[in-house]
């Protein structure tokens, strides 16, 4: 390992969003593969979004709001389409839909007094069908400020179910009322 990269790591662990300790030896990456990875959704691989209706908290006619697996965050929502189409399909109504769908998530979840700040990711890696994340990031808790929220959050122990859920039913009704939609019954 050079210098700068022992320098690199040697910040990275003092910062307290980092949650692991002791020694870290950095990876070689490996060659380029000879192609992207087929996503969700794309070739032989099923969809985990389209038909899986169960797993919707809020709808209209072309958004779904879903929920991310249980984690350290009091809130982890997607944003998703309901019908089988990714960024590259958007027209300018459907750009024009995230963004206002984006700002009325936003303050919904931030209203929670659980919630510091929300984080808004979109990967677009594992799945074809359009998802954004949304997850609340907890209050007051500075290991899980930023970029080390994505780890803490797969690593740490997941908030209980029926905390996670009674704030999400808090957010989609409070969308609702902002925006329209249907909260779906559970
Ligand atoms: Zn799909």
């Amino acid at each position: 390992m050079d210098d700068t990269t022992s320098a690199a790591i040697d910040r990275m662990k003092a910062s307290p969003l980092f949650p692991f300790d002791g020694d870290l030896n950095l990876k070689t990456l490996g060659p380029p593969m000879d192609a992207e990875l087929p996503r969700n959704g794309e070739g032989d691989k099923p969809c985990g979004s389209c038909g899986n209706d169960e797993r919707t908290w809020w709808s209209n006619e072309r958004w779904k709001i879903t929920t991310v697996q249980r984690s350290i965050n009091p809130v982890g929502l997607f944003l998703e389409t309901v019908d089988h189409i990714d960024f590259e399909d958007f027209d300018e109504n459907y750009a024009s839909e995230f963004g206002v769908l984006t700002m009325h998530l936003e303050a919904a979840i931030r209203s929670l007094e659980s919630v510091g700040r929300v984080h808004i990711h979109r990967w677009g890696d594992g799945s074809s069908h359009f998802h954004v994340w949304f997850q609340g990031r907890p209050a007051k808790q500075l290991e899980l400020y930023g970029w080390g929220n994505v780890l803490w959050a797969q690593v740490a122990e997941p908030l209980p179910q029926e905390v996670v859920d009674a704030n999400h039913e808090v957010i989609v009704a409070d969308l609702s009322r902002r925006y329209g939609g249907v909260v779906a019954d559970r």
